[in-house]
């Protein structure tokens, strides 16, 4: 069986980094939403505890209940209504729909457009918190264009620090503000009481070259195990379909993963390699064909070079690794 092993010590390295430039630990929550972006929920929080980390942030109260009582904080994303974690509140008439009592973190919108209230919703916001005696833990925003390379964060951010002030003005709580997450933290110094951290602690950036090499570790390997082994010559054909076209006499081995575990369905048209081998006809619900005699390979071994050949980024790549895999912690 094709299985995944996840490094502690590249994890703990990534972890190391992020603290020291947020300011310490206590300043990172660490981002476990969709299954710890395809890591494993339970192992990548098992992780992080013992490195010290206190806050978590993960998608919904399913999630949340996996990994209850191991963070001082669990921050849900998209909460249902009477969860019992620190809740995320998106907008107006999510306020008034919460219990009371409840602990939120009040998003507000910076520039993204895409979740919270609005800046002029501030006080109508503060008021209904007041009037349900809601705790307002923490009060948030998030950057579109932290990876990108032009001014929109520094924008985004004066805006942000507008709300700050208008927020601390008028509200009888005293929140933790919250807005990086890992491209601003990378890019820029931390302004805030804490940063959330995705991508970078699972070792992957996609911040823009010019911004620098940080050295970051990954974390996850996906190995899938050599199931066959064949010599083929040319005119002959591997896999589904008219492609996978053998020029000349070439070994082929067939290998114990496909889309079926998450990875790309590939058509077999264009080539593309992993780990420096030619994969050959097309990708399989369970299996895929590559010019190699290994007994294992990692499918991850390139994430950069296989999200461009996908159209993609590495998030997009991680998140979607099967949650059935073995996991095992190196
Ligand atoms: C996913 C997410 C993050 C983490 O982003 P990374 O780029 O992976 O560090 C931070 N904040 C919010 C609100 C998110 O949804």
């Amino acid at each position: 069986m094709a299985y995944i092993t996840l490094n502690r010590s590249n994890y703990f390295y990534n972890l190391d980094l992020l603290s020291k430039r947020a300011g310490g630990v206590e300043k990172i929550a660490v981002v476990l939403k969709d299954n710890a972006y395809g890591h494993g929920l339970k192992e990548m929080a098992t992780l992080a505890k013992e490195f010290g980390v206190t806050k978590a942030i993960v998608k919904d109260d399913i999630e949340a209940d996996m990994i209850d009582n191991m963070f001082e904080m669990i921050l849900v994303l998209f909460p249902k209504k009477e969860s019992k974690y620190s809740q995320t509140i998106n907008s107006i008439e999510q306020l008034k729909d919460v219990a009371e009592y409840s602990t939120i973190h009040l998003k507000i919108d910076s520039g993204m457009h895409r979740n919270g209230i609005d800046e002029d919703q501030i006080e109508k916001a503060l008021e209904l918190i007041e009037n349900k005696k809601l705790t307002l833990e923490g009060v948030m925003t998030h950057f579109r264009s932290a990876d990108d390379l032009n001014s929109d964060l520094f924008w985004q951010i004066e805006n942000w620090k507008r709300i700050k002030k208008r927020v601390s003005d008028l509200s009888s709580q005293s929140p933790l503000f919250h807005s990086f997450a890992s491209s601003s933290l990378l890019r820029s110094e931390l302004i805030d009481d804490f940063a959330r951290c995705g991508i970078a602690t699972y070792g992957y950036s996609e911040l823009d070259r010019s911004f620098g090499e940080f050295g970051l570790r990954p974390v996850m390997k996906l190995w899938a195990k050599r199931i066959s082994t064949r010599e083929l010559d040319s005119y002959q054909r591997v896999g589904y379909g008219r492609v996978g076209n053998i020029d000349k006499k070439r070994v082929i081995s067939t290998y114990d993963i496909g889309y079926g575990d998450g990875f790309f369905r590939h058509d077999g048209l264009s080539e593309f390699k992993i780990d420096e081998k030619r994969v050959v006809g097309r990708v399989s619900m369970d299996s895929i064909s590559l010019e190699s005699k290994d007994d294992k390979i990692d499918l991850y071994a390139d994430l950069k070079d296989l999200s461009k050949r996908f159209n993609t980024i590495s998030y997009d790549i991680l998140v979607k690794t099967s949650h059935r895999l073995n996991r095992i912690i190196i």
